[in-house]
């Protein structure tokens, strides 16, 4: 049995749509188990800056449905040197907190890692990403909320790119990982989509041309996943200028709105399972691991998995695609 008395939670890196609606699920399901909850604004530089507020259960009321996230989010160089965790260990003590829920994406496990390790302080992670970019679970929190807003931008691109005949490289998130460039393709019935994981292997773009993907089409869309490696939409579209001048190249970066926007059902249900399942984890006697989800199941993933290993994309959604939009 747990012996984890007081919880502080709080979000780090990038916000996802979804994060409010596990500070939620942590905040009540640790109350309801008896523990007390601190909110931790900021992230850890909040955590370093004593930014800590005891939560009650209404002060996660009305909040599932919002984007972004109440406890708000920050980077903090202070947290990659020994002094600066060393200063949130001390502020940990001071409040009483015995155990650490923190949301975030691969900087903010990283760093949990690091500090759990160090101090031998139970920490669990829950993946809060767009990018889906997490090793160990199918999907993170925020991810299908930004994937539906990218499918309804790019409904909307198409309505210009059709009426000029035009082709459109649209750049979406991702960093460095392809999950919302593929996906999003298929859900908004786009031509193609180049992505990190295929560009070492080939000339996407090439590939895209020479097989005449424009044949049956007056307009193409094709979405570019942000990327040193793909060379982003502005990259392409260069290229294309450059070495296939007979097309109409238009470029269009979705950028943060591909970030904001009250989360979707998938997303307020898994962000709410995995904060319910992160006490569960406390409670019995978890600590270093990231929750995840497998075939729809709960699943502890440690971090040193999490973190470490790249997150295959499935390539049967490569031909997919390729299939669909002939
Ligand atoms: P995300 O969690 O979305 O990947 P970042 O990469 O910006 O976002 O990381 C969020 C925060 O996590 C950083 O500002 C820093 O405080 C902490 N962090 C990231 N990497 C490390 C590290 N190697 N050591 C300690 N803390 C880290």
């Amino acid at each position: 049995m747990s012996t984890v008395k007081c919880v502080g939670i709080l979000t780090s890196g990038g916000d996802a749509p979804g994060m409010n609606a596990a500070i939620r699920a942590v905040t009540r399901s640790a109350i309801y188990n008896g523990m007390r909850v601190k909110g931790i604004y900021r992230g850890y530089k909040g955590l370093i800056l004593d930014e800590i507020e005891e939560f009650k259960t209404q002060n996660v009321s009305n909040i599932i449905q919002r984007g972004g996230t109440i406890l708000k989010t920050a980077r903090c160089v202070e947290f990659k040197t020994p002094e600066g965790r060393k200063q949130a260990y001390d502020k940990l003590q001071e409040h009483g907190i015995d155990a650490l829920i923190a949301i975030g994406g691969d900087g903010t496990l990283t760093g949990a890692r690091i500090f759990a390790q160090e101090f031998n302080f139970p920490i669990v992670g829950l993946p809060g990403t767009i990018d889906n970019d997490l090793y160990g679970t199918d999907t993170t929190i925020g991810y299908d909320t930004a994937l539906n807003t990218i499918m309804e931008c790019v409904d909307k691109i198409r309505d210009t790119a059709t009426s000029h005949d035009r082709l459109f490289f649209v750049e979406v998130m991702g960093r460095d990982a392809g999950f919302l460039a593929l996906n999003g393709a298929i859900a908004s019935g786009a031509e193609a989509a180049i992505i990190p994981e295929i560009s070492l292997e080939k000339d996407q773009l090439a590939e895209m041309i020479e097989n005449g993907f424009r044949k049956s089409k007056n307009s193409s869309i094709v979405l570019v996943a942000e990327s040193e490696v793909t060379g982003g939409a502005m990259g392409v579209a260069e290229r294309v200028k450059k070495e296939y001048p007979q097309f109409d190249v238009r470029v269009s970066i979705l950028g943060h709105l591909q970030r904001g926007g009250s989360p979707t059902a998938q997303d307020r249900i898994l962000a709410t399972r995995m904060g319910v399942a992160a006490i569960d984890a406390l409670l019995d006697d978890q600590r270093n691991v990231m929750m995840g989800i497998q075939n729809d199941q709960i699943v502890y993933v440690p971090f040193s998995k999490a973190i470490k290993n790249d997150k295959p994309i499935n390539r049967d959604l490569l031909n997919t695609l390729r299939v669909s939009s002939i």
